[in-house]
């Protein structure tokens, strides 16, 4: 169990944490959900002491981490972040390896763990074992940093985004592939996300926070049907609408005809929401629709908001 008591960070006067009190329960997934800048990565930072906080302090199962070396407490909780580091020159299981080696585990036992840990994050070990990160595409990357977060065992697994920065296919698979990973390994786990599908998606529980405070904790059932205030409430209401777009596929919200030159392009079987996540990824506002790699029509930022504001 983690606990958080009083946790504060202040940068001059401002506060990015404050007087947060916070438990993650063992063996269960809390995703600390909220506004960018409201405090989640100084949050995640000081559990790995990666930050140190200001006031208030972190219990590992009962310890004040403030006793334990940062490194040893590092070594102790794996950390996933969105771009994640790669080394270049060594290859993938080279790369999964890292801690293992630097703790001067057995060479034979890591080997048989590298594989494991591949096929459990879905890449053949066969196939991937002896490739370079370069040749990897971004979802494949960051199962490799999921595999070698795992690979020492940790009992703690602290992620900052992890799926961030992946398009949304890529990402909903490794969403996937993650929930049954932690259905199997029931590690403490912290994952901060400001994705509300995600947070209710993979959360067993789901901490809100604004502005540098917790607004509210508990299961996606409590923050939905039972939000302690009216910012809960809007937070995941703005998202009702966002769940009725990924619920209908981009061709019901196609507008017929050719499609211009240079326009990013998707699919018209894709979901609505992801289609909204690619607009906003590169900064169009009208995506290209195709059927069968054969064009078929646009569909426009309006469309999409037009829907929202009906049903909202
Ligand atoms: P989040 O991860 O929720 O987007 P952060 O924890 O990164 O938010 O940041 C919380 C707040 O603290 C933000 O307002 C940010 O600008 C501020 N902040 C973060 N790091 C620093 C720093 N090193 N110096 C000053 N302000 C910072
Ligand atoms: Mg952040």
């Amino acid at each position: 169990m983690i606990e958080l008591q009083g946790l504060e960070k202040r940068y001059g006067e401002t506060y990015a944490v404050e007087n947060l009190d916070l438990v993650f329960p063992d063996g269960q997934l809390t995703a600390l959900l909220g506004p960018s800048g409201c405090g989640k990565t100084t949050t995640l930072r000081m559990i790995n002491r990666l930050i140190e906080p200001t006031g208030g302090r972190v219990l590992l199962q009962g310890q004040d981490t403030r006793e334990l070396r940062p490194e040893e407490l590092r070594r102790g909780i794996g950390y996933v972040i969105q771009q994640i580091g790669l080394f270049p020159h060594l290859n993938v299981a080279q790369n999964v390896a890292t801690v293992p080696d630097l703790l001067g585990r057995d060479r034979r036992d890591t080997a048989r763990r590298v594989d494991e840990l591949l096929a459990l994050v879905g890449l053949d070990p066969e196939t991937f074992r002896e490739k370079k990160p370069a040749e990897l595409s971004g979802g494949q990357a960051q199962r490799v940093g999921v595999a070698r977060a795992l690979a020492a065992d940790p009992p703690v697994l602290v992620m900052d985004e992890p799926f961030g920065a992946l398009d949304p296919l890529a990402r909903d698979a490794l969403q996937d592939a993650f929930r049954d990973i932690q259905q199997r390994l029931k590690k403490t786990v912290v994952m901060v996300t400001h994705d509300i599908d995600e947070a209710l998606r993979l959360g067993d529980r789901v901490a809100l926070m604004n502005a540098g405070r917790l607004e509210q904790v508990g299961t996606p059932d409590d923050l939905i049907h039972r939000p302690a205030s009216e910012f809960v409430r809007q937070f995941l209401g703005e998202d009702a609408t966002l769940r009725q777009l990924a619920g209908r596929p981009v061709a019901a919200f196609m507008t017929p005809g050719p499609v211009p030159s240079g326009l990013p392009t998707v699919d018209a079987a894709l979901n609505a929401r992801s289609a909204l996540s690619i607009m906003l990824r590169d900064g169009t506002d009208t995506l290209g629709v195709t059927r069968e790699g054969q064009p078929v029509g646009t569909v426009a930022w309006s469309a999409l908001r037009e829907h929202e504001s009906r049903s909202a």
